[in-house]
Formats: C-alpha cells, structure tokens, sequence
C-alpha cells in the first residue's frame, strides 16, 4: 500500500496528529492504520496545488479534457479492485459498489467533454443596448480549491468535485473522510499512472482537525464541501474568514409521496430503494412516507412483507441486498433513534433493532403514523429507517412534505402526470423524482435548498462551481 498522502505528484506518510483507522463494517475490525497529516503538510499541499495552477489553467480545455478521459479509462482498468474495496470499507453490495464506479466514470467522462468544448468559445459575446461599445465574456477558472468529503458515497462525491475542478482549470486539495480514506488514495494512484503534472491533484487524509486546518487554509480560492450541517455550518465560517466561496452539499429529510393511483408493488419497490439503498446512508434518502389514506394500509402491509424478504449481510461472502451501516458511530446514532423512537411511543412495523454480531448490521425499520413534531420526522437519521404518514388531499400532503429544515429531494409517485408535475414545481427541493428510483445523471444538476446546502453540482452548475466570470468592454470609437 502507498503511503496516505500525495502531494505534489510525491507520496508521503502523515505526521499530524489524528490516528486513522478505517475498517471492514462487516466485521467490526480495523483493516489499516494512517495517520492525518501534520499542519505543515497541508500548507505544503496547498503551495503545490498553488504552483500548478498557472500551468495547468494554460492547457487548452481539450489538454485538460484529455486527461480526465484518461482518468475514466483507469477507473475502469481498477473495477475488481474498486468493488472489493467498497464492499470491504463501506460495507456496499457488490451491485451498489459497481453503480458508484459506473458513476465516477461517467463523472469523468462527461467533465472530459465540457473541458473540450471550453476551447469552442472561450470569448462569448454580449449584445449590448448601448452603441459604440463592445463586450464579451470568459469563464476562468477560479483557482485553488478545497475539497472536502463524507464517507457514504466516497468515489462518486470526489468525482463529482475532482472532474469539473480539473475540467475548469483549477488544481485541488482533496480530504476524503477518515472512515474510507483507502478508497480515494486510487484517485492519487491514477493520478501517478498518468503523469498528472504534480500538484494538480493533491490529497491530505484526516478527520476533523485536517479538515479545519484546511478549510481554513489562507491559500485556497474556494472550498466545496459535502457532509453533514453542523460540519458545514463550520466549514461556511471559515470560508467567512477569508470571504471566498463555498459549496456546501449537506444532509436531507426527504419525503416520498405516494398516491392512491399508483401500482402498489412498484411503489413498494421505489420506496425501498429510496430508504434502504446505501444500507439508508444517503444525504437523498426519502425517509419521510407520504401514503394516501385510501390505500396506506395495504400498502404499509407490502412494504413490511416485502421488507422482511430483504437479504442483510456481509457482501463479501453473499449476494445481499443491504450491508452494515459503515462506521460504528452510525450504528450506535441509528440504534439510538430506535431507543428515541420507543421513548416517544412510536407504532414499529418491522425492524427497530440491531442484527447480530460482529458488524454493524441494523434491521430495515418502519414506523408508522408518525407525529410531525417526533425527532424521528424531523431530524436526519442516516440509516434504513422510514417514517410513515397519510394524507387526504393533494394540498395537505404536499404541506407535508415541505414541512421540513431540509429541501434536498423528493419522489412523488402517482398515475396522474399532471398531478405529479404540478407537486414538483410547489416541492422545496432540488431534485424531483417522478415515478422513478434515485436515478441521478451527470448531466443534471445535483444541491439543496433550505437546510441541504448551497450551491449545484454536476451538468454546466458543476462546472461553473469553479469558474470566475470576467467581462471585457471596448470602446469602438
Ligand atoms: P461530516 O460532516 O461528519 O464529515 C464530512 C467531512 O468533513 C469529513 O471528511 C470530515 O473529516 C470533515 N470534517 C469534520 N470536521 C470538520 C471541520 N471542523 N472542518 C472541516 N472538515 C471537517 O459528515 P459525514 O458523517 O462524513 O457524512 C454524512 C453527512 O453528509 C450527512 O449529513 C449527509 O446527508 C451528508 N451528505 C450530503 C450529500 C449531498 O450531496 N448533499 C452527499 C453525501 C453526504
């Protein structure tokens, strides 16, 4: 194995303080040992990254673009190992597992694409009402960025910053999270096998004091972060310090609606995916059930059976449709809000309990009839858990729905078209979907409104996440 960091094109062992220790969830144990990387370190990331910059935003977008195909084409050379490594330290199915690689590809490859038609125009003209005068525009890239990642999805949220990063011209700090730092050491490895010019892409791993140390870092132009609100809030502050932007992609609790016209069995299937996929640890997790009164019995009735057909377990030794909860912090937050949900009376349909030993395995769990002011509504659980409530009208359930600090995303589920797109445009959220699972393309966009964050990803948004727009104006007299 390489040594944890990779800075300016060289791999180095950490010297922070912060012990990391990332493990198979499956089994409770530790799989390997780093440690963070010291302040000076970070300092000496950012000061890389700083030195390629000139260089690496004079390459033609095609240049650029060239490389990020490149980074594709090694992504997939690594599939066995990819799938093997998630499965063993995030606790994935192998299906799961091979979903995020196909993602992080085609991140990579839709980015190649945009960074080469930057060379098309890279001066647009603007009309101007006034005579005598000429304008243009040209996006540049912004500079420096700070890149800080959760553990639930760590391939894919990387690539999603990583590729439209490199794609604008900009060079990157990357800090994966301390519960999966092994997975995003492939990113530094392609990155060798490339010949990437050093310091474009560096990585520093650590828990909270790295990532402190570099969202506070004086050096960076921009720090994009997804993770958790009160990181988030944290991480804003910082960037206050300095008044450079942020992106922050940050947590959910996103409703389901489901209506009396919809087939029952697929609708069991969708609501599945949108809670246990993940084994629940999704920011886009639709946790909160809307179910139309009429038909809220029957189908809380297929949802448990169908539940309780569901295969947990180890992905490394069985086809299984969910694994552990990654980390045990999550396993002890998910278990506490079962204990919250017994103290608050809440009606248990399945689940609500650990699975055995050793690992971090906890049931699929429905609640049902659940108050609006339960903490189990409200805040974000970050594990297999639904909390189910009905509804009569279209009006109320759609009040429901945004009735939450979060606004990520929402599924409405329904026969009447009409109907669902009249929901999507009233839903406070970022991302609609309609009759369909969490199907997320590369070339849509991906954020929050309200609590979920600020800022879009992925399509052109992603792109323009890192660039700088400067406008040109001319006398032509
Ligand atoms: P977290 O906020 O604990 O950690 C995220 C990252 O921040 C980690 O790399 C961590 O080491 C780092 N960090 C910790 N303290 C820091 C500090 N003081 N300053 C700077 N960085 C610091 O989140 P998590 O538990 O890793 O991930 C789960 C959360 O992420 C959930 O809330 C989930 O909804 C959210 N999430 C959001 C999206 C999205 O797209 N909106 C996607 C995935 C996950």
């Amino acid at each position: 194995m390489n040594p944890a960091l990779y800075i300016n094109g060289q791999w180095q062992d950490g010297q922070g303080d912060e012990q990391l220790s990332p493990c198979d969830p499956s089994l409770g144990q530790v799989i390997a040992r780093l440690q963070g990387a010291s302040a000076q370190q970070i300092d000496l990331a950012v000061t890389a990254a700083r030195q390629a910059l000139g260089p690496w935003r004079s390459l033609s977008g095609s240049q650029r673009g060239h490389y990020l195909h490149s980074f594709a084409h090694e992504l997939e050379r690594r599939r066995s190992t990819l799938l093997e490594l998630q499965m063993r330290n995030n606790g994935k199915p192998r299906h799961e597992a091979s979903v995020d690689l196909d993602d992080a590809i085609a991140t990579f490859t839709y980015y190649a694409g945009l960074a080469q038609q930057l060379d098309a125009t890279p001066n647009r003209e603007v009309p101007l009402s006034a005579p005598g005068f000429q304008a243009h525009c040209r996006a540049e890239a912004l500079g420096v960025v700070g890149l800080i990642v959760p553990w639930n999805f760590p391939l894919v949220t990387s690539a999603w910053k990583i590729a439209p990063a490199l794609a604008a011209g900009c060079t990157v700090v990357l800090k994966p999270s301390e519960v999966t730092p092994l997975i995003e050491q492939v990113y530094a490895e392609i990155a060798e096998t490339l010949g990437l010019p050093p310091g474009v892409l560096n990585i520093v791993v650590g828990a909270s004091t790295v990532g402190a140390a570099l969202s506070a870092h004086p050096g960076l132009d921009k720090l994009s972060f997804t993770g958790s609100n009160p990181v988030g809030q944290k991480v804003m502050h910082s960037c206050a310090e300095h008044c450079r932007p942020v992106t922050l992609e940050l947590g959910g609790k996103s409703p389901i609606l489901v209506f009396e016209d919809c087939d029952l069995d697929q609708a069991v299937e969708w609501i599945i995916a949108g809670f246990c996929w993940n084994a629940g640890q999704m920011c886009s997790a639709t946790s909160r059930l809307l179910v139309h009164e009429a038909i809220a019995d029957s189908l809380l009735q297929r949802l448990t059976q169908a539940l309780e057909r569901l295969r947990v377990g180890n992905p490394q030794h069985q086809e299984v449709d969910m694994g552990p909860l990654t980390c045990e912090a999550q396993y002890r937050k998910v278990l506490d809000y079962f204990a919250i949900a017994r103290d608050e009376g809440l009606v248990c349909l399945t689940g609500g309990e650990a699975l055995a030993e050793p690992g971090w395995f906890v049931s699929p769990t429905v609640y049902d009839q659940v108050p609006g002011d339960s903490r189990l509504w409200r805040e974000e659980i970050f594990g297999p858990v639904l909390c189910a409530r009905r509804f009569s009208t279209e009006a109320e359930a759609l009040a429901l729905a945004n009735d939450s600090a979060f606004g990520l995303v929402a599924t409405v589920i329904s026969a009447d078209l009409a109907r669902a797109e009249r929901l999507a445009a009233a839903l406070e959220v970022g991302h609609v979907w309609i009759n369909s699972i969490q199907a997320v393309f590369v070339e849509t966009s991906w954020g929050g409104t309200k609590g979920s964050g600020i800022g879009r990803e992925l399509g052109p948004w992603g792109l323009a996440a890192y660039q700088s727009l400067k406008h040109v104006t001319r006398c032509l007299g």
